[in-house]
């Protein structure tokens, strides 16, 4: 399972429809709204390593 970055629930990369990729890295979203939320502030969301 993987962690949607906006909301923090656990999210299955296999079936989820809404992914997006920022700097070379897959992120999984439980809906088009936290997808649509880490688009418009990726640095806001995005894992800090
Ligand atoms: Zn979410």
């Amino acid at each position: 399972m993987a962690k949607d970055p906006v909301c923090d629930m656990e999210v299955a990369e296999a079936t989820t429809q809404h992914t997006t990729t920022h700097q070379g890295k897959t992120y999984y979203f439980c809906s088009a709204d936290c997808k649509k939320a880490f688009d418009l502030e990726p640095d806001k969301y995005a894992d800090k390593n």
